[in-house]
């Protein structure tokens, strides 16, 4: 059987499906050869992450496929129902690259009380000639010790962040769709031990009014989680992550109160409009950026790649 990791997979994930009989292909389609290709090839399992697109047409016109699978979580590029109700086994790995966006998320945080990713950049301008100035504009930063952080979202990334907070003695927050109530987040540490800590689940508002730093880990949503209205409601000086979607919060809005000071700095993986990010975006000083890198670890990529072939060599092997 012939698999097309068409957006890559670990060498791991190669190795376990070569010793299981399958023969992978890692050369890259583009999209609009992709139909022909796999038809011509005849391919029982396309793989993809977030880059190609995998639509109803394509679905159609490969009759051969069986199984279409996503390295990470969201599905938004792939017509899942569509394909399940024509027969084909849809897949994911939703777990496996949590603890790597939640490190991401603690890389911006850590970064915004800082001021790295702005010193990052003046650094190489001025370090030379303007050192003492520099000194002088990134003192002043905070410690995220002691602070709260509230989590939009309470399902597996949010509880790797509540980990690493709870971890660095942060008081944590968070919120879901359920009613309020609590989370029991368990600590594991290097040797065995391990201790469970319930962080309490509250309203979004709640979230909203009692937060230090914001963290967003909701799917893709209709229309921003996070607005004017909701910034309004938040502390002065708060920092707001999203590593979540594009989309979840309102661009034009985090930028007016960024320039406002109403919010400190923000730190983005994920955009409005990838892979062209709004240019004042990019350009705004406040803002640690990274460019959708969440589960982009070596970690996770091995993780990923054993996920999908166990889960393909479990499918197929009778067929
Ligand atoms: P999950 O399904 O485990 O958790 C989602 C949580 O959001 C749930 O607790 C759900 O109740 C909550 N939720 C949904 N809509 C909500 C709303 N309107 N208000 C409040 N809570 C709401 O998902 P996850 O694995 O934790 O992933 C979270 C997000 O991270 C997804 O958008 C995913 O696409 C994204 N992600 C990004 C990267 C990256 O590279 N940056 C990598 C992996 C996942």
């Amino acid at each position: 059987m012939k698999v097309l990791a068409n957006d890559g997979i670990s060498q791991s994930g190669i190795q376990a499906l070569d010793e299981a009989g399958f023969e992978v292909i890692v050369t890259k389609v583009a999209q609009e050869q992709l139909a022909n290709f796999l038809v011509e090839e005849n391919v029982d399992v396309l793989l993809v992450r977030s880059a190609t697109q995998v639509r109803k047409e394509l679905i159609d016109s490969c009759p051969n496929l069986k199984i279409i699978g996503r390295g990470g979580v969201g599905m938004d590029n792939i017509d899942v129902e569509y394909a399940r109700n024509k027969g084909l086994f849809v897949i994911n790995t939703p777990a496996s690259s949590s603890g790597s966006v939640a490190e991401l998320v603690f890389a911006h945080l850590f970064s915004g009380v800082r001021y790295l990713h702005d010193a990052n950049r003046n650094m190489p301008l001025s370090g030379d000639t303007k050192f003492k100035d520099l000194k002088k504009n990134y003192a002043g930063g905070t410690e995220l010790k002691g602070k709260t952080l509230g989590l939009i979202g309470m399902g597996r990334i949010a509880q790797e962040v509540a980990r690493i907070g709870l971890g660095i003695g942060m008081k944590v927050i968070g919120c879901n769709r359920k009613d309020p109530g609590h989370t029991d987040i368990k600590l594991e540490f290097y040797n065995g031990k391990s201790i469970l800590i319930p962080v309490e689940t509250k309203s979004i508002e709640e979230i909203i009014q009692q937060s230090d730093f914001i963290s967003l880990h909701v799917p893709a949503q209709n229309k921003p989680l996070i607005g004017k209205d909701e910034i309004k409601k938040m502390k002065d000086g708060v920092g707001i992550i999203n590593t979540s979607r594009g989309g979840v919060i309102d661009e034009v809005a985090l930028i007016e109160a960024l320039e406002s000071g109403k919010v400190s700095f923000a730190g983005l993986d994920v955009f409005e409009n990838e892979p062209t990010p709004a240019v004042k975006v990019l350009m705004d000083q406040r803002i640690s950026l990274s460019p959708h890198i969440g589960a982009a670890t070596t970690e996770a990529q091995e993780r990923i790649g054993t996920e999908l072939a166990e889960q393909i060599i479990n499918l197929l092997k009778d067929k």
